[in-house]
């Protein structure tokens, strides 16, 4: 069955484009101009990810962001936020609520159902051949297809926080600051809030569970992925 993915886009034209080549990627496609209509097609369909954009005619994407990632139900479909370039707060906050990934308008339609189709991967059933593992300790990643596993049970991560622990994992045992991290993780200005760093390390590790320890916490600084599984914990 087609996966299926909601666009939430009050300019028509880019709706329409956007509707367009989803659909040519084999993909089932609806469409809201509001945040009442994205409520109700949500309801309807419930759509296996939805691509929000934050300035809508009746209320903030941010709200219908934070309504989804509020209710148990709903909580779970992706969101990928598209906004216009000035909106770089509204953006952090949306990664805040549980949006998995953004795109800055004015973006490339390409790019945009490439995102999709790495997140939609995700949801597919599993068919990882062990050889594309990499293993650490009781995690094991699989970079091909954008997905994480503690003890062999997967973990379900966001974009960014796939990112961050791929980017971590890489540089192991080298401190990365905060202004690190956000210009080549969230590919954002590492004069803003870098906070937004800290939020999402403490999801991420809630999410590794016996894995959180290989992230550790460098005081004053940033972080650091552990040099080994067996690295002994100094409580920083
Ligand atoms: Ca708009």
């Amino acid at each position: 069955m087609a996966q299926r993915v909601l666009i939430v886009e009050d300019e028509r034209d880019l709706a329409t484009v956007l509707a367009y080549n989803l659909r040519a990627d084999g993909l089932e496609v609806a469409t809201a101009e509001t945040g009442a209509a994205a409520y109700r097609e949500v309801q309807a369909k419930q759509p296996d990810l939805v691509i929000l954009d934050l300035m809508l005619p009746d209320v903030s994407g941010l709200d219908v962001c934070r309504t989804l990632k509020g209710n148990p139900k709903t909580r779970d479909i992706p969101i990928i936020i598209a906004s216009a370039r000035s909106e770089e707060v509204d953006r952090i906050v949306g990664l805040e609520l549980g949006s998995d990934d953004y795109v800055v308008k004015p973006y490339s339609v390409r790019e945009l159902v490439l995102r999709v189709r790495i997140i939609l991967r995700r949801t597919e059933p599993a068919t990882t051949a062990a050889a594309d593992l990499v293993r650490f300790g009781v995690l094991a990643i699989d970079r091909a297809a954008h997905r994480a596993f503690v003890n062999d049970q997967e973990i379900a991560l966001t974009q960014l926080e796939f990112r961050l622990l791929t980017t971590l994992l890489e540089r192991k045992n080298r401190t990365q600051s905060r202004e690190t991290l956000l210009t080549d993780v969230w590919q954002l200005n590492a004069s803003i809030e870098t906070r937004t760093v800290d939020t999402h390390v403490k999801r991420l590790r809630e999410k590794l569970g016996p894995a959180a320890g290989y992230i550790r916490t460098v005081r004053g600084i940033g972080y650091r992925f552990a040099s080994s599984p067996d690295e002994p914990q100094v409580d920083a």
